[in-house]
């Protein structure tokens, strides 16, 4: 499977660009910004979009999410929990001193347990809430990959002192639907770089003693 990452925005999100050789469908995760750039990549690979998904309702995770939809017609998915947080995206826009951004058009729900197919290739939907009430993660089996949004970084996890934020909760999270993944899982965070499962359980100081 096609997979390319584009670290968008001024917070350098992780946009996953995920796409099907044989169906050409694609399905993109977190188009955070810089849209321009990502229509670049699924025209560069004769791409059509099928889903968009939303990890958690954070700005720079969804900020061009609704001008993707626009260029593309694909529907977005996210979860319910965050509806709040994604109608308060000028208030988010004004802590970070960002121009607004347009409001986004949720289609769909994305619950735990749910499944998206792209291709042949199964996308299952882990809710992970804690760094937000909506927080959700992508598990890939097929390929061997997570996409963890801002609940598990290389050697740190998720903040969960902005609203909605809860620190038990993002452990509890991780623990539950996180660590019993393969070792071998490679995870694609929120921002920064990959890692795997099996080095975040031996060194991510926030996960010892789990
Ligand atoms: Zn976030």
């Amino acid at each position: 499977m096609i997979h390319e990452i584009l670290p968008v925005g001024m917070l350098a999100c992780n946009c996953s660009i995920f796409g099907d050789e044989q169906s050409r469908e694609a399905l993109v995760v977190d188009p955070g910004d810089d849209i321009a750039g990502i229509l670049e990549v699924l025209a560069r690979h004769a791409l059509t979009v099928k889903a968009i998904v939303i990890t958690h309702a954070h700005i720079d995770h969804i900020g061009g999410a609704q001008e993707l939809k626009r260029a593309t017609g694909a529907p977005v998915y996210m979860n319910g929990n965050d509806a709040e947080l994604q109608k308060m995206l000028d208030v988010q826009a004004e802590w970070l001193g960002m121009e607004p951004v347009k409001k986004v058009e949720i289609d769909a729900e994305a619950k735990d347990g749910d499944r998206l197919v792209v291709g042949s290739t199964d996308f299952h939907v882990l809710y992970t809430p804690g760094h937000t009430q909506g927080s959700i993660s992508l598990w890939i089996p097929a390929e061997g990959k997570l996409v963890a949004g801002d609940t598990l970084f290389r050697d740190s996890i998720g903040r969960t002192d902005l609203p909605g934020g809860d620190g038990r909760q993002i452990l509890r999270s991780i623990h539950d639907k996180l660590l019993p993944l393969a070792d071998e899982t490679v995870v694609i965070p929120g921002h920064g770089q990959t890692t795997t499962i099996g080095r975040e359980k031996r060194f991510n100081y926030f996960l010892q003693g789990m």
